[in-house]
């Protein structure tokens, strides 16, 4: 079977590049490989934004702490007082990782998908929340769950000024409001490019809005740094940040959380609870995280999430965005020999980006596309619209914005589709 060059690309950098910027190694490519490929030829992952292997050093950290897992701030034992140890010294991890400052909290949820559904029951009454039609739906569509809340959806942006500019526009036509939220993302989890954060929150703040930043696509790849990127809150997942137990982080300013009612109601976010008088109850929430974080937390997700922190942090950055920008040009060379080939942009094709491109095949169907590089050449990509549809859409032109499934297969086999091709790298690749 052959081994595309996609699939060995990986592996056959030169020695002065591989010493520069050598993969980080990730959990299982020894058990995979043989698995996917009865050992035959390379396997190569390249869905990484969909979810990327363990690191191999937060598999250890969690493997030495797994024997000794214990519950978190509700008792005296020694695995109790071990675990409360380490979820609260993964906190301040977390906290370090995203240069949070004084006033921050950081808030352990489920995914990015939980943390944006929290930050959207906890908005005050009346907020304005401004967010544009290319995000992921896990930043698009919590807000409409609050009916007290009203959402500007915003027009895919052609350049990242333009991004900035419709922004402006939107928040001074608005005026005035009591309070108003932009949600942005860093990274588009279907071109990979970056966006105008710093910039978009400048003009958030300037308009009186706050601003969340979904980096569930940037973490993995950038440093993100709550006070150098101005923004008020951050939101990204563990499993894509090679940390795959199912922990996900919200971070930033207290206040809006401090004051809202508790995500969840129970154990762990209150301080007290007493009958009252009259036979009803009376609560007293924790205004810390915990008033977020009701029943038994995920501890070894958020360790799993703390350790990729470390990891991240002590193998630098600027190694691993090195290397995916070599991983990345060695596709977009490949790609631009095929002349059917259309590589997916909003901002165009010499745009900043992560590890991460989408494009379509000239008369083919992409999940057919997708499906035989994996049986045929061993090369994992993900097909659909990547739960960004009308980003998707209007990348590729489509007139209808009619809703179809989440990467849902479209169309025959040899017959042109509504959905794309993503390939994406990381620290791993
Ligand atoms: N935001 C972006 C940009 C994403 O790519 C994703 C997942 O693909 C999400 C949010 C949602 O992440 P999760 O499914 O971990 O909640």
């Amino acid at each position: 079977m052959p081994v595309s060059a996609a699939a060995t690309s990986a592996t056959t950098d030169s020695a002065a590049d591989a010493a520069v910027c050598a993969p980080l190694p990730v959990l299982g490519r020894d058990v995979l490989v043989p698995l996917v490929t009865g050992g035959e030829v390379e396997y190569a992952a390249l869905d990484i934004a969909a979810s990327a292997p363990a690191l191999q050093r937060v598999w250890d950290d969690v493997a030495a702490y797994a024997p000794y897992y214990g519950s978190v701030h509700r008792g005296a034992g020694y695995l109790s007082q071990l675990s409360t140890d380490l979820f609260e010294s993964s906190r301040a991890e977390v906290a370090r990782f995203l240069g949070c400052g004084e006033g921050d909290q950081v808030v352990f949820t489920r995914s990015t998908t939980d943390s944006l559904n929290l930050l959207a029951a906890a908005l005050p009454a009346d907020t304005r929340v401004f967010v544009f039609e290319t995000e992921h739906h896990a930043s698009l569509l919590p807000w409409e769950q609050r009916a007290d809340v009203e959402v500007t959806y915003l027009d895919a942006p052609r350049t990242p000024g333009q991004a900035v500019e419709t922004l402006e526009r939107a928040l001074a036509e608005r005026e005035p409001y009591a309070n108003a939220l932009v949600c942005v993302t860093g990274a588009s989890n279907v071109t990979g490019e970056l966006w105008p954060v710093r910039e978009l929150a400048a003009a958030a703040h300037a308009h009186g809005a706050r601003i969340v930043l979904d980096a569930a696509q940037l973490a993995p790849h950038h440093p993100v740094d709550i006070a150098e990127l101005d923004v008020d809150w951050v939101a990204f997942s563990g499993h894509k940040l090679y940390a795959p137990f199912g922990a996900g982080v919200l971070a930033g300013r207290a206040d809006w959380l401090q004051a809202a009612e508790p995500y969840l109601a129970g154990g762990g976010a209150s301080r007290t609870v007493a009958r009252r008088a009259d036979g009803g109850v009376d609560v007293d929430w924790h205004t810390t995280a915990a008033r977020h974080e009701a029943g038994s937390p995920n501890v070894i997700g958020v360790y799993a999430i703390a350790a990729a922190c470390k990891a991240l942090t002590e193998a630098g950055f600027e190694g691993l965005v090195a290397r995916e920008q070599q991983l990345v040009e060695r596709v977009r060379a490949g790609l631009a020999e095929v002349p059917e080939v259309t590589v997916l942009s909003l901002f165009g094709d010499d745009a900043p980006r992560v590890g991460v491109l989408s494009f379509v095949v000239e008369g083919w169907n992409s999940s057919h596309f997708a499906a035989a590089l994996s049986a045929e050449y061993g090369i994992g990509v993900r097909d659909g619209l990547f739960c960004a549809h009308p980003l998707v859409r209007t990348l590729l032109g489509a007139e209808s914005q009619a809703p179809g499934e989440c990467g849902a297969p479209e169309g025959a086999p040899g017959e042109q589709s509504l959905n794309a091709i993503r390939v994406s790298f990381g620290a791993g690749t």
